[in-house]
């Protein structure tokens, strides 16, 4: 009897038992099928705003997360830049921190770059988590590596003190981190590529194909918001010569710094590109005639006191040349296509009448 009893109490503990791995079994495939459906998210999309937004919120959402944060570390403002224009002028996200310098990572993982769980320290976690606002008291903390890299840190929070017990396993939040540090390097990638495409790669500024999509873009708004607009064509002067006399290498030196002597004079909604050789060309938005003739004097004037310098230190002087059109504000032309043709062509033709009358002078055309 004694022996049954023994035995009955023992069967019944395995059942419990049993019924616990199973339950624990089925909340782990759940919790697979939940990172899985994450990853595939996380693969899919190419948005740098988006990848972090998933991370942000779909995470945080399906998996019950009282707080979760992203650091980057960012030194050169290319994630900022990159989220300015994506989500069109402001990279603030809730819960995304960039940083200026490594600094605080490395402070928190050391040398060996592995996860951290345990107790929330307010001394040593507050620039990584803050839990004044959740009241977490146990954290994840995830190295973001790219080649071996720290480019970041993906932190969780949570008010259980057992949710992130040390010595827990890591293997999923892990895989996540290795998964999203991936589709990052990815994104940002994809993003140079783009900005390759995008910028000629002798002055650093937009290329022709850039303007030409932005002019469509400016010349749309000013008509739907009746707001002027003005195009300025700019042409080095004999620039042949100064290739022919200092060489081809100082010619390129002279582009460079004429690229950012005009560029210094705009203002940060203008549209400025190298139009080819030795050509610019620049949208004026918001700009009427005179303001616009004004910027162009302006440029035209710093240019010609300027002393550029040839690779043995001789003074090279440099004059440029320059159209001004406007946007036909009350145009019957409605195809934006044949409008910006007439626009940028009304510019050319007025650097061409500023090359007639004797170079070095700004024409300025309004019909
Ligand atoms: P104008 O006053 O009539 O404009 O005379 P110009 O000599 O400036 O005009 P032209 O079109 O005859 O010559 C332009 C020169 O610009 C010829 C070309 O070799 C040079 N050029 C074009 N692209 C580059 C470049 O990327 N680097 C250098 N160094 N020279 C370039
Ligand atoms: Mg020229
Ligand atoms: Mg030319």
């Amino acid at each position: 009897m004694l022996l049954e009893n023994a035995l009955q109490t023992e069967n019944q503990r395995l059942r419990d038992q049993l019924q616990t791995l199973l339950a624990e079994a089925r909340l782990n495939e759940q919790k697979m099928h939940r990172f899985d459906q994450l990853e595939r998210c996380l693969i899919r999309t190419r948005s740098l705003a988006e990848l972090i937004q998933i991370l942000l919120c779909d995470f945080k959402t399906a998996f019950d997360h009282d707080a979760v944060t992203l650091l980057l570390i960012d030194p050169e403002y290319e994630i900022a830049r990159i989220l300015e224009e994506e989500k069109g002028g402001d990279a603030k996200m809730a819960g995304l921190v960039l940083l200026e310098s490594s600094f605080v990572l490395t402070n928190l993982y050391g040398d060996n770059l592995r996860p951290f769980l345990g107790a929330f320290d307010a001394g040593r976690h507050s620039a990584i988590l803050d839990s004044s606002s959740c009241g977490c008291v146990s954290v994840a903390f995830l190295p973001l590596l790219s080649q071996g890299e720290l480019i970041g840190s993906l932190n969780i929070g949570s008010r259980k003190v057992e949710r992130f017990a040390t010595g827990s396993g890591t293997d999923f939040l892990e895989r996540l981190a290795a998964i999203f540090a991936i589709c990052l390097e990815n994104a940002l990638n994809h993003e140079r590529l783009k900005l390759m495409g995008l910028t000629d790669p002798l002055t650093g500024v937009n290329n022709r194909r850039y303007f030409e999509s932005r002019c469509l873009e400016e010349i749309t708004h000013a008509q739907r918001h009746g707001l002027p607009l003005a195009c300025m064509f700019l042409d080095v002067d004999k620039f042949k010569r100064i290739n022919d006399t200092f060489g081809h290498q100082a010619g390129d030196e002279v582009l460079r710094n004429v690229a950012k002597l005009i560029k210094v004079q705009l203002r940060a909604g203008d549209v400025m590109a190298r139009y080819g050789g030795e050509e610019f060309v620049v949208l004026l938005p918001q700009a009427a005639i005179p303001p616009a003739c004004d910027i162009a004097e302006r440029i035209r004037a710093t240019m010609s006191s300027y002393s550029f310098q040839s690779l043995s230190g001789e003074s090279i002087q440099v004059t440029i040349s320059i159209g001004v059109s406007m946007l036909i504000a009350d145009s019957a032309e409605r195809d934006v296509s044949t409008l910006a043709e007439k626009f940028v062509g009304s510019a050319d033709e007025a650097l061409h009448q500023a090359k007639r009358d004797g170079r070095n002078r700004v024409v300025c055309k309004v019909d």
